[in-house]
């Protein structure tokens, strides 16, 4: 292993990754009827590209529940955690009825992920989201988002293309003075996927926007504001999908960032 190993001492950074849901499904020829619950290979690949250890948290909730492990044994065990993309956060995460009902999102993965980051709040780790992620930590906040973009943001950018998925770029402005223009400190635009229908409508009190689509202003980078509170960032785009060497954003600095974090934090514990 080369410089900037995530390992302290022999044991390496065991970070976190909420689950996927793909809900019971009687038509379903695999599992039939069953919950699964999974990652996405790419952001499992992204974590442990630095050599951490990349583990997926299954919600410990359901019709199948058994035993008393809790998200806390998890956040006690792990040294950070990454919210993973996917599903629409459901707009009665914040309070709101879905204006199509296809956008009603998935709020069985809210609540799991909510209960998930407020218990790594509570010990005192790192938490990174990632598209999905950026929103669920926006409205577990108090904040509120766009149901859909073209709907309610119609003359903003293409957010979302459905034939290149992950080949849809554009461009953010790193707000100047920002920890992420710290990790970025010459580039002020950079270009970013982008593979998302819903947005931040209200920032969530206590946060600051660290980067923004230039073009239409939403945001797509933001960041808690009080340091003194564990680590808290989110950003809109999929960093697990950028190819390394392209003119895209190079997302190893941020990975980097949230893994000094999570040592940090287990410096501080006994
Ligand atoms: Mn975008």
């Amino acid at each position: 292993m080369n410089g900037g190993s995530p390992t302290v001492g022999a044991s390496r950074l065991k970070i976190g990754i909420s689950a996927c849901f793909m809900h019971a499904d009687p038509a379903r020829p695999l599992f039939t009827g069953k919950t699964l619950q999974y990652v996405e290979q790419s952001i499992a690949h992204w974590v442990m590209s630095t050599g951490a250890l990349a583990v997926m948290i299954p919600s410990p909730t359901g019709a199948t529940q058994r035993g008393d492990v809790t998200l806390d044994h998890y956040a006690q065990w792990l040294d950070g955690l990454v919210l993973h993309g996917g599903a629409d956060v459901s707009p009665r995460s914040y309070g709101e009825e879905p204006l199509q009902e296809r956008w009603a999102g998935d709020r069985i993965r809210d609540l799991y992920e909510i209960d998930l980051v407020a218990a790594f709040e509570r010990h005192g780790k790192p938490v990174f989201g990632v598209c999905r992620g950026l929103q669920l930590v926006n409205v577990a906040y108090g904040g509120t988002l766009y149901q859909d973009i073209r709907t309610q943001r119609p003359e903003a950018l293409q957010h979302r293309d459905a034939a290149v998925y992950d080949l849809n770029f554009h461009t953010v402005d790193i707000v100047a003075g920002s920890r992420l223009a710290g990790l970025y400190p010459d580039l002020a635009r950079a270009k970013v996927n982008s593979i998302h229908h819903q947005a931040i409508k209200e920032l969530a009190p206590g946060f600051a926007v660290e980067a923004v689509s230039n073009e239409d202003g939403l945001i797509e980078a933001i960041r808690r504001e009080d340091t003194a509170l564990p680590y808290l960032a989110a950003v809109q785009w999929h960093p697990e999908f950028h190819q390394p060497g392209s003119d895209s954003i190079d997302d190893a600095a941020l990975l980097e960032d949230f893994l000094a974090a999570a040592r940090a934090a287990r410096k501080d514990k006994p």
